[in-house]
C-alpha cells in the first residue's frame, strides 16, 4: 500500500515541477508581472503550490552566482536546510550565509523587475507583504545564531559585468566582521 502512495504522491511531485518549470520557462520569456492567466485558473492552494515550486527553480541569478564564486575559489553548500530560511550559499567555516533574492518575489524596492499584477492586486499584496516580513524574521534567526547575513539581488546578479558585485561578496565572505550592503536599486 505505502508502495503506491508513494508512487502516488512521485508522481504529483513531477507535475508540479513540469508546471513549474514551464511558468518559469514562460514566465521569463515575458518579464514579470505578467502571469496574470495562471492567477485566475487555478485554485490558490495549487497556485501556491506552484510558487513555492517556482522560487525554487526560477533562480538563474543563483546559478551564475554561485559559478562565479566557485571559479574566484569560494567553497559553499547549497540550500542548506536545518537553517532558518534555507540560505541559497552557506559558507560553513566563514559563518556567512547569502541569499540570491528575486526583485519579484522579494520586492526589490524601486526595481523595475518588482512590478505586481493588476489583477487580484490584494492577494499579491498581502503576498509580497508576508514574504518582506519573512525575509526580515529569518535573517534575525540567522544572525542569533551568529550567522553574517548577506543579500544579493538577482538583478544585480544578471547585470553584468559581475566583477565590482564578487568584489563586495568577496570582502564580506574573507573579512569575519565583513557585512554586504544590497545595492539600492536597478537602474537599468
Ligand atoms: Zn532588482
Amino acid at each position: 500500500m505505502s508502495y503506491s502512495l508513494n508512487m502516488r504522491a512521485e508522481s504529483t511531485q513531477i507535475v508540479a515541477e513540469k508546471v513549474a518549470i514551464s511558468w518559469c520557462f514562460w514566465q521569463s520569456k515575458s518579464e514579470y508581472g505578467k502571469h496574470n492567466g495562471m492567477t485566475d485558473t487555478v485554485s490558490s492552494v495549487v497556485r501556491s503550490k506552484i510558487m513555492s515550486r517556482v522560487r525554487s527553480k526560477c533562480s538563474k541569478a543563483e546559478v551564475m552566482l554561485r559559478k562565479a564564486l566557485h571559479a574566484r575559489g569560494f567553497r559553499y553548500r547549497v540550500n542548506r536546510r536545518g537553517l532558518p530560511g534555507t540560505p541559497d550559499l552557506v559558507f560553513p567555516r566563514r559563518g556567512a550565509v547569502l541569499f540570491v533574492h528575486g526583485c519579484f518575489w522579494h520586492r526589490h524596492d524601486g526595481c523595475r523587475r518588482a512590478t505586481t499584477p493588476a489583477t487580484n492586486e490584494a492577494f499579491w499584496t498581502e503576498k509580497f507583504k508576508r514574504n518582506i516580513e519573512r525575509d526580515a524574521r529569518k535573517i534575525a534567526e540567522l544572525e542569533a545564531l551568529s550567522w553574517r547575513v548577506g543579500v544579493v539581488w538577482e538583478c544585480e546578479v544578471l547585470r553584468q559585468p559581475l566583477g565590482p558585485l564578487l568584489d563586495r561578496i568577496a570582502v564580506f565572505l574573507t573579512d569575519p566582521e565583513g557585512v554586504l550592503k544590497p545595492s539600492d536599486r536597478d537602474h537599468s
